[in-house]
């Protein structure tokens, strides 16, 4: 089975990664690559460490599993907050965890006690967007949590924008990020070895000058992967977003109406479909549905082509104004954004191939 397929071109990836450190160096900002996007390809994990990363992260122990077994050098950041459940598989794959609970903390001390080890984290702070993170006001008692527990270390603190609540980071609230932080190094009677200032939407504020000096570490996923900034609604435009592209076949092409025929009830997925007479249009079926991929996040590359809707395995092509049509068995394009390319890399029916 050799459709759909998404095809990723590691050298477009590697530039992506390598002008990303690059500007960022020039900050002394160093560079977490974040591989979950990708469902952590080996090949796209080794070309970010190769192109300038100074760590990987992943959110998921099995991908840093993944990564390990091929023999990529970590240091490796657990990027959610860790189920009380995986704490010990936590030790074994993750040299560095983000934490956002005093419990958790407690927990962590436990297992490295018992297993005489220790682990490194990095305190998440909540500064609005709702995810996860220590409030502000709590560093006195997070520094207490960190004080009976000597093997759980505290490298610094960290901050989420644009993930639950869609909030921007702004020279604002990164500069509260700084505060915090310089709180929590009073409380802790030791300096902090890292500020990290969010993802791929903080790159605006590095473009324009605003990150405060004191911020050093960004973790970038989605920028050195799509070239994009889905937060800022923006194309990065000194990254490539050429990375990757999803192919599927065409398994049927027909001149149809463009309105259905007959008494019109819900579709597959409990929606009542709108449609505008175009009167009839050349339409091409691509074998590919919403099992391989997220629909809403495809964008069609074939000139002329508009994608009118897919169920489960079937995507509809209005391919009337292409200069030239698809044909039976033609394999056709679509870009993909990071919904779509989580989808698809998580998919077991879509094959990923890295060039
Ligand atoms: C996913 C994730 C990132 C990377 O986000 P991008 O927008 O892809 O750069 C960074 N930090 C955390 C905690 C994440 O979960």
């Amino acid at each position: 089975m050799a459709y759909p397929q998404l095809v990723i071109d590691s050298a477009a990836v590697a530039e992506n990664t390598a002008r990303i450190a690059e500007r960022c160096a020039a900050r002394s900002l160093s560079v977490v690559g974040v591989t979950k996007g990708m469902s952590a390809q080996p090949e796209l994990a080794r070309v970010m460490r190769a192109s300038g990363c100074s760590w990987l992260a992943d959110s998921r122990l099995s991908n840093i599993a993944r990564l390990r077994q091929a023999g990529i050098e970590g240091p490796y950041l657990l990027l959610r907050i860790p189920m009380a459940d995986e704490i010990d598989e936590l030790l074994d794959l993750a040299d560095v965890t983000l934490v956002s609970m005093t419990g958790t903390i407690d927990l962590l001390e436990r297992a490295c006690r018992r297993r005489s080890c220790e682990i490194a984290s990095i305190a998440m702070i909540d500064l609005g967007d709702l995810r996860e993170g220590f409030w502000p006001d709590e560093m006195e008692r997070l520094a207490e949590a960190y004080r009976s527990a000597p093997r759980v270390r505290c490298l610094g603190v960290g901050v989420n924008f644009g993930c639950f609540g869609g909030v921007l980071p702004t020279v604002l609230n990164e500069r509260r990020l700084v505060e915090v932080g310089a709180e929590l190094e009073r409380h802790l009677g030791h300096p902090l070895e890292i500020l990290s200032g969010g993802a791929t939407s903080s790159l605006a504020l590095l473009e324009r000058g605003e990150l405060p000096e004191a911020i050093n570490q960004l973790r970038i996923g989605e920028a050195i992967l799509l070239g994009t900034d889905v937060t800022g609604n923006r194309i990065i435009p000194w990254l490539r977003q050429d990375t990757m592209e999803l192919r599927g076949q065409v398994v049927e092409v027909r001149r149809k109406p463009s309105v259905p025929i007959g008494l019109i009830g819900a579709d597959a997925f409990g929606n009542v479909p709108v449609f505008e007479d175009r009167g009839e249009r050349l339409r091409a079926i691509v074998a590919l549905g919403r099992q391989d991929v997220r629909l809403e996040g495809v964008r069609s590359l074939l000139p002329g082509a508009e994608v009118l809707g897919a169920s489960s395995d079937h995507l509809l092509l209005d391919v009337e104004t292409c200069p030239s049509a698809p044909r039976l068995g033609d394999v056709v394009p679509f870009a993909v954004d990071y919904g779509a390319m989580l989808a698809a890399t998580t998919s077991r029916y879509v094959e990923v191939k890295v060039l």
